[in-house]
Order: structure tokens, then sequence, then C-alpha cells
């Protein structure tokens, strides 16, 4: 694993669902019972200790033995190690010992958490010899795939709902893939990605590679205790569209503990989502029989997936923490962005607002102790909604360039 002449292979796979086995391949549903594919692991793998991990440059391939390949990594290199910032008015306002903010919101290079499972997935795709890769996207992973795909000369096809904010559309065209907007909401779109890659031999990251992508949202967990000094906070708040991030946050600081990297019990994992489009919260909230689909409706978009793939799990995952879910309004979460703005200089988009308010609302509930230290997942940046926002802000005086006028609006605010 650590020679770095050793050449790119992706690891083989196995059902989550009945633990059957099954290739590495670009396939991500097992043929036996249609459960989920997950990497398998070698199980003599040898894993860093910290001083190793530390030694590394400062990206999410630091923790590589932890992500879903044998050999060197060739693709997206610089992405991860994005900052954790502590919040300490925001800890005040939740009501608990300490907060900080995990700031996806600068992920290189596309500001966002889908940096992350994008740099795995191509990969994965780089390791079977696909030359075009694709997605079916709320927004950000449309971003995060062209750009990737650019960089890599790889071709790129790129399914998003007709009617994403501005954006996240030329966020995504400016990089030259190309470009669908499809009628209908993103639970179309998938369903139609998922006939396109067997058709056209494509890798969907988050189709038929799927098992290969969703491994590089648990670097967000290791990058946590790491920069918290190999140590665990004691409840993680993070929004949920798929519901993968929330499942691969808990598997991380599972993997930290095994290794003996991190000591402690398992955050606590909180999941956040709008509620014009709250199935897993619903799901978490009855505790059992099925997930039920919704047709979304909020101004968060990047989250706005009905029939989420990863939900049953999600909900499993946050009740056996003890753990729990929250669903804000559209207007609570426009509070929630310019609470985090205000509070902590950080602009992020509606998703970000959906988990600072959900926070909120949780620690209304009684979900926090006074000696919780709460990390807030904020996974995308909040220049690509400001419609979101626009009507929310109070309107700038405009002034000729006269002292005068300007003594008389200082005089005004005071
Ligand atoms: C995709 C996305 C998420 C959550 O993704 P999952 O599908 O639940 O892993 C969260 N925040 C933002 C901004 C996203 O784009
Ligand atoms: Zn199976």
């Amino acid at each position: 694993m650590s020679h770095a002449t050793e050449v790119l292979s992706a690891l083989p796979q196995h059902c989550k669902l009945c633990d059957c086995e099954a290739a590495a391949e670009p396939i991500a549903i097992c043929e036996r019972c249609l459960g989920p594919l997950e990497p398998t692991y070698p199980a003599d793998r040898r894993y860093p200790g910290r001083d190793e991990i530390a030694s590394r440059q400062q990206t999410i391939w630091r923790y590589r033995e932890w992500l879903p390949f044998e050999g060197e990594p060739v693709l997206s290199l610089d992405t991860g190690f994005t900052p954790l910032v502590e919040a300490p008015r925001l800890a005040e306002k939740l009501g608990v010992a300490r907060a900080w903010i995990k700031n996806d919101a600068v992920s290189h290079p596309t500001l966002s958490f889908k940096d992350r499972v994008v740099a795995s997935a191509l990969n994965a795709a780089h390791a079977f010899g696909l030359d075009t890769v694709g997605c079916a996207s709320t927004g950000n992973l449309a971003n995060a795939v062209a750009a990737q795909a650019a960089r890599a000369g790889m071709k790129s096809w790129i399914f998003i709902p007709e009617d994403l904010e501005e954006g996240k559309i030329l966020g995504t065209a400016i990089y030259g893939p190309n470009l669908v907007r499809v009628r209908g909401h993103y639970d179309d779109v998938n369903r139609l990605c998922a006939q396109l890659a067997d058709r056209f031999g494509w890798g969907i990251v988050n189709v038929n590679l799927r098992g290969y992508y969703g491994e590089g949202s648990k670097t967000m967990a290791f990058e946590i205790a790491e920069q918290l000094g190999w140590r665990l906070p004691t409840a993680v708040v993070a929004p949920m569209a798929g519901g993968s991030l929330v499942t691969k946050l808990h598997k991380g600081f599972g993997e930290f503990i095994r290794e003996g990297l991190v000591s402690g019990t398992a955050p606590r994992i909180y999941g956040a989502q709008a509620s014009g489009c709250a199935p897993i919260v619903r799901l978490v909230e009855r505790g059992e029989g099925p997930l039920v689909p919704e047709i979304p409706n909020t101004i968060a978009r990047s989250i706005a997936i009905g029939n989420p793939a990863d939900g049953p799990f999600a909900s499993k995952v946050i009740r056996s923490t003890g753990g729990w879910a929250a669903s804000v309004s559209d207007e609570a979460l426009v509070d929630g962005i310019r609470l985090l703005a205000e509070s902590t200089g950080i602009f992020t988009e509606t998703a970000g607002g959906v988990t600072v308010a959900a926070a909120l609302a949780l620690a209304w509930a009684g979900a926090f102790k006074a000696d919780d230290e709460v990390v807030l997942c904020i996974t995308g940046n909040g220049l690509k909604t400001t419609d979101a926002i626009r009507n929310a802000l109070p309107a700038s005086p405009i002034v000729n360039a006269k002292v005068r006028e300007v003594v008389a609006l200082v005089e005004a605010v005071h």
C-alpha cells in the first residue's frame, strides 16, 4: 500500500444487506438482493498511526488507507483538510461548552463537501479505465464532477433538475461539461441516470460508482478528530440529502476508534433537513417502518431529495448513536445563514442554514448538555445561493461622497 510506485486499483465490494461479494466494477447494487454495495478492505491492511498521518500532506489522501483503493491515487490530490473553526458565540446560543464549524464552504476546488466524494469516485473511474464520468445532482455534485473531470481530462455528462439556482448552473457550465437540465425533481434525474449508466458505460459517481463515492465522506470525520487534537466531539450536526454523509461520518469515527487513534465513544449524530423535504427526519421520529418518499418543496435545493437512497441507514445510525434529527422552515434556514455569518464570519448556502437552524431547534428541545462539544458540518458556500437571502438583508444606504452625509448616517445608527 505504501509503495509510491504501486498502480492504482479499486477494492472489491460486498453487499451491505446480504454480505455477498461483488467485484471491483462500476456497479453499486447487489445482484442478489438489490442492497447497496460497499468496498471491502483487506483484513491485513496496515493502518498508519497519528505521527505518520500528521507527516503527510494536508489533503483527504493523508487517510488513504481508509479509502477504497490499493496503490497511489492519481486524481484530485489537493482536496480536503478544510478549516475547523471554533465558534464560541454559537456555543453560547446552543448552551454547550464548545462548538466548532467544519468549514467545507471553502473546500477545494468547488466550495462544497462534494469535492471529497468526487475525488474518491474519480480515482475509481480512473482505476476502471473509464473516460467519461457523470452524476445526477442537486447542484454541488454537478460543480464538483465538472471541475474535477475537467482537470483530469475526462469527459463528463451532468444531469440536474431544470430549476436549479443560477450559481449552481453557471458553476457547472464554466468547466465545459455536457450539462443537461431535466424537467422534474432530483428523484426523476436520478432514475434517468441509473438507466444511462448501463447504456453508455459511463461512471456515474453517485449511481454506479456510489460505493466508492460514499467513502470520501468519511474524511470529514477523520479531519474533525485530527483537528480537535486526536479527540472526538460529543455531538455532530450535519445536513442530509441522500443520507450518505451522516452514515459515513459515523463510519469514519468508528474506524478511528477501532485503530486506537482516538479514545472514547462515538459522537451522537444529529441530522438536519428542510421541512419542505424531510423524509429522513420523519423516519427518525417514527423510529420504524419504511421511509415515505416526499415531493420536495424548499429553497434548500442542494439537500432536496424526496427518496433518499441511504435514508433508512441514516435513520438507524442516528438513533443508534443517541442522536436525533430536526427539520426547519425556509424562513428559519435563512435566519440560520445570517446567524452563522454574524456570529462566526462564515457565509454558507441554504443547506448550511438548515444545519445551523436545526442545531438551534435541537438545543431548544433539550438535545444538548452544558458540557457538550458540538461540531456543525457546514457543507456548502453562500455565494452559490444568493437568491435565498437577497430579500432578507437590509438595503444599504447610498450617499454622495460627502463627509456630512456619512455623519448623518452614523448619528442615525447611534
Ligand atoms: C449533497 C449535500 C449534502 C448531503 O449529502 P448526502 O447525500 O446526504 O450525503 C449536504 N450538504 C450539501 C451542501 C450538499 O450538496
Ligand atoms: Zn445483497
